[in-house]
């Protein structure tokens, strides 16, 4: 892991030496160049310098030379004229002739033996001065060779000006000296000339003697005329070598002195080059040439550091990023851990269809071989090898479109072995799919336990309510017995002790049946046998219904009972009605009861229940005997009583408030209680309520005949006291009664016989009450309009309301006595219904559905629309009761499953109900026969209401 961080860094380190030292290579480049470039230039100056100073020492060597030469050849000439006109050599006039001299030659003379001047060739000179002592002179009388001397600047006594002197000596024929000849030079003149030649600016021309004295030279003056020249060695090596050149000083050259010694004369010329200008620009754009080769330089270094600025900056880089792909390796490593450690097993497939995870558990599950570990396997080998073993568990999505890349499905999968696994498949954005693979078989098997221990545990809850049932009813049925027998005892002849007797025995059995029915109630309820309906419900006749209902009640205790609806409670909510009215009258039975004095108040206003649900709030407030804040957290529970005396003074189970309470909750509503002791009560419950469109308005009723006096009743009641107790009561009432056990008697009879007033039972064997009801209603028959009371053992709503459903007119709660069948007679000869039986289609029909349905298609479409649902209906009956009976119940299933569908269409749940019948219970006759008769009822119903709108 360090080892390439290390490499890494090792190899930038590398990188920015090698930049480094390239830099500094191509810094000595550029001033190697340059330093080079300089010397050359300095060279070729020096060469230019010492050729120029050659060439002119050359020239100027040559110019004296010739110079001397032809004044020498001269001094001949008159020497030789002079020895020949010895005594009468003219001077002047030899010289009139030669103007060639006139320049270089200041004069010529000629000296006596004597030393003394003979003879000049200045004008006016002083004659015969002495110039014996002057070395020019000297020398010859010393030395007898006839050679040329040149003298040392000397100032002219026969001049008077400065002169070199160039002599020789005269000898005559006989060898006698008689003199000297002297030719004076001009030094002047040569330096003017020597002037006039540009040498640059320390440049000049000297001629200098052997003797180191200066003859002539550029720029002579008197200083320097005369003078020893200041490079004595010079002079002395150009006599020794002939020729040779001294550089100047200063290493800029461009300064070069060439020293020639003159041929045939003790002369060396000396011949200084200096271009001094020329240096001064030289040396001018060598600086400029160091100073861009400094920039340049600079730029270079700049380029180094900031290359290195970034080399280490990209070094920085580079190791972070080899450390981040450590972690990550280290990341990679510990995923792989945590994968192999996880108790799932995971496959993740890339778009390319490459299994890019995999871990240990996957591979158990899937029964891989460790083959499948290495990484970039195919899906392909995958499912080969999966379809080899023939346990196909993995789910092969690749390539599929998903929804959506996150979409997850989940899917139980039982293994060859028999073990469950759990596949969870997630598609990847990018194609490919991630699927988690979880043994479930623990969690199934404890599944299984928890099913089997409900199932035993709703078993035994089904056992208990059915119980709780069988008991109530076989309770109940003594009971009615009892109160309807003293009922009948109460019309006979009975002293007014016996009077007293038998209401004590009517009041005690009632009390007796108030019980039995609250705990027939509460067991339906606790074991969840009571589903609840949603169905449009009138909430101000609904409040008015219990008014009604227990009004008498409160009149007899002189207590006020008041009903208020607040005017925004909509007209129609969605709701279990029935429900809603049982708890109201639970609590309003309940203000009536525990209130002595005073009265009772109903109150109804719309609320905002939490959820942002709106929501109806029911308030009982009475000013009854309140009741303890300690006893009112138990209110709500089974069999709670706020204390024994209660139930000695007022009677009760303590179900009923416990009842509310698990109706409000299954309704997803609240209940609660405000309360003072000594002030009264405040009972409330709050409900869910969804307004809804008004139900359709209900078809004009078949006019029915006036009742007349004594009526034909068609009692339908299997249980033989009951049978006993209303053909005595209605008997003695007066009128004709006829028996039947059950439906199918009752249909029988029904068919062949028109009756005022059928009483129905509900529960009864082979065809109860409700069938019975839908079959008469559907048909055709004498007794089709013909007012049934519904008989109901349970004072429970929904059995009422079941009643209703059917098409009944009216129900009556058992016991039946001679009031009540005084009472519900009374209303039907008084009100003979003028609605028709309400359809069975009301309670079975989702009337919000179909009314939404029938807006939208328009009238003429919703006939035609139903009819075909009739038609079809009837269709599929027909066809379910063929297969049926052949035992088909493929067949069955899928014909009721058409059913389901077309009822569920038109919204009829009853139907839609019914069809959940499994098909294997039809192939028995008799549950086939009750399927069709309930089918028959419920189109008998469409029907009508078909008939009714059209
Ligand atoms: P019960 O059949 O005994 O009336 P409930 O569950 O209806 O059973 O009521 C339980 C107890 O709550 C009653 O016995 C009574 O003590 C008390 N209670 C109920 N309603 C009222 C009320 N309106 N005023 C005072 N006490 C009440």
């Amino acid at each position: 892991m360090f080892q390439s961080q290390v490499s890494a860094q090792t190899s930038v380190r590398r990188i920015i030496l090698l930049a480094t030292a390239l830099g500094f290579a191509v810094i000595g480049m550029i001033w190697t160049a340059v330093e080079m470039d300089i010397r050359q230039e300095r060279a070729f100056a020096k060469r230019t310098a010492v050729q120029t100073a050659e060439n002119y020492a050359r020239l100027f060597d040559e110019h004296i030379r010739q110079s001397i030469n032809e004044t020498d050849n001269t001094i001949k000439f008159i020497r030789q004229d002079y020895l020949r006109e010895l005594g009468t050599f003219d001077l002047q006039a030899w010289v009139q002739n030669q103007y060639s001299f006139k320049e270089l030659a200041l004069q010529f003379a000629i000296i006596g033996a004597d030393g003394r001047m003979e003879t000049t060739t200045t004008a006016g000179a002083a004659p015969r001065v002495d110039l014996s002592d002057r070395e020019h002179f000297r020398v010859h009388v010393a030395s007898t060779t006839d050679e040329l001397f040149i003298s040392q600047p000397v100032l002219g006594r026969a001049s008077g000006r400065w002169s070199i002197q160039l002599t020789r000596r005269i000898t005559d024929d006989a060898g006698v000296f008689r003199g000297v000849i002297v030719a004076s030079l001009d030094p002047y003149y040569l330096s003017r000339f020597y002037d006039s030649i540009d040498l640059g600016k320390g440049g000049g021309i000297t001629v200098v003697g052997r003797d180191q004295i200066v003859r002539v030279m550029a720029g002579l003056s008197r200083q320097t005329l005369g003078s020893r020249y200041v490079d004595e060695p010079s002079v002395t090596r150009a006599v020794r070598d002939g020729f040779f050149v001294s550089m100047g000083g200063n290493r800029e050259a461009g300064r070069a002195t060439a020293y020639r010694a003159i041929n045939d004369w003790p002369l060396v010329v000396a011949v200084r080059v200096d271009d001094s200008d020329a240096r001064q620009l030289r040396i001018t754009a060598a600086a400029h040439t160091r100073l861009i080769s400094t920039a340049l330089s600079i730029g270079v270094l700049a380029v180094i550091l900031l290359g290195i600025a970034y080399w280490r900056r990209f070094g920085e880089a580079l190791a972070a990023l080899t450390k981040s792909r450590a972690a990550a390796k280290a990341t990679t490593h510990e995923l792989h851990q945590t994968l192999n450690n996880m108790t799932q097993g995971i496959l993740m497939v890339d778009g390319n269809g490459q299994v890019a995870v995999i871990n240990q558990n996957a591979l158990n599950f899937l029964g891989l071989p460790e083959t499948f570990t290495r990484e970039g396997f195919l899906l392909a080998d995958l499912l080969a090898y999966e379809g080899k073993t023939g346990d196909r568990i993995v789910v092969d999505v690749h390539g599929g479109t998903a929804p959506e890349s996150d979409y997850l499905s989940v899917r139980e999968h039982q293994c060859a072995g028999g073990k469950f696994l759990e596949i969870c498949t997630r598609h990847l954005p990018g194609g490919g799919f991630v699927q988690t693979y979880s043994d479930i078989t623990e969690r199934k098997r404890s599944e299984q336990a928890l099913r089997d221990a409900r199932d035993i545990a709703e078993k035994a809850s089904q056992v208990r309510t059915a119980f709780l049932a069988t008991m109530s009813h076989e309770i109940r049925t003594p009971l009615n017995g009892i109160i309807g027998m003293s009922s009948i005892l109460e019309a006979t002849q009975l002293s007014a002790e016996q009077h007293g007797y038998l209401k004590t025995i009517h009041e005690c059995g009632k009390a007796l049946l108030d019980i039995v029915n609250d705990v027939l109630d509460y067991a339906k309820l606790d074991s969840g046998a009571v589903a609840l309906e949603q169905m449009a419900v009138d909430v101000r006749g609904l409040a008015t219904s219990v008014k009604e209902m227990l009004g008498p009640r409160a009149l007899e205790k002189n207590l006020s009972f008041d009903l208020v609806v607040a005017d925004d409670v909509p007209a129609r909510i969605e709701t279990d009605g029935t429900r809603i009215r049982q708890v109201l009258i639970n609590l309003v039975a309940n203000a009536l009861k525990f209130t002595l004095s005073g009265g009772v108040v109903v109150s109804v206003a719309t609320r905002n229940l939490a959820g942002g649900r709106s929501g109806l709030r029911f308030s009982v407030i009475d000013s009854g005997i309140g009741i303890a804040d300690e006893s009112r957290v138990r209110l709500f529970k089974e069999f709670s009583q706020v204390d024994a005396s209660i139930t000695r003074r007022f009677g009760g189970t303590g179900l009923g408030l416990a009842i509310c309470k698990r109706i409000v909750d299954a309704l997803g509503g609240e209940i609660g209680v405000d309360s003072m002791l000594g002030k009264g009560s405040t009972f409330w419950f709050d409900v869910p309520a969804r307004e809804v469109a008004a139900a359709l308005p209900e078809p004009a009723r078949a006019s029915r005949t006036q009742l007349p006096a004594r009526l034909s009743v068609l009692l339908v009641e299997d249980n033989p006291v009951n049978q006993q107790v209303a053909t005595l009561l209605l008997t003695a009432m007066g009128h004709a009664v006829t028996v039947a056990e059950h439906g199918r008697v009752a249909l029988d009879l029904a068919a062949d016989q028109a009756f005022d007033v059928i009483l129905m039972d509900m529960q009864m064997p082979v065809m109860d009450g409700t069938q019975t009801s839908r079959a008469l209603r559907s048909g055709t028959g004498p007794n089709c309009k013909t007012a049934i009371i519904g008989l109901t053992a349970n004072a429970f709503a929904s059995d009422r309301q079941a009643c209703l459903d059917a098409g009944m007119d009216d129900f009556l709660a058992k016991p039946v006595t001679r009031e009540k069948l005084d009472a519900v007679l009374a209303e039907l000869a008084q009100h003979p219904p003028t609605t028709a039986p309400k359809a069975a289609a009301n309670g079975d029909v989702d009337q919000a559905f179909r009314r939404a349905l029938f807006d939208e298609i328009g009238p003429d479409a919703s006939v035609m629309l139903l009819e075909t649902f009739i038609a079809e209906a009837l269709r599929l009956l027909a066809e379910t009761q063929a297969a049926a009976a052949a035992g088909n119940t493929v067949a069955v299933a899928g014909l009721l499953h058409q059913l389901k569908g077309a009822a569920a269409n038109l919204g009829h749940s009853g139907i839609v109900d019914l069809t959940a019948t499994a098909p294997e219970d039809l192939v028995e006759s008799a549950a086939l026969q009750s399927f069709a008769t309930r089918l028959e009822a419920y189109l008998a119903a469409e029907k009508h209401d078909l008939r009714a709108a059209a």
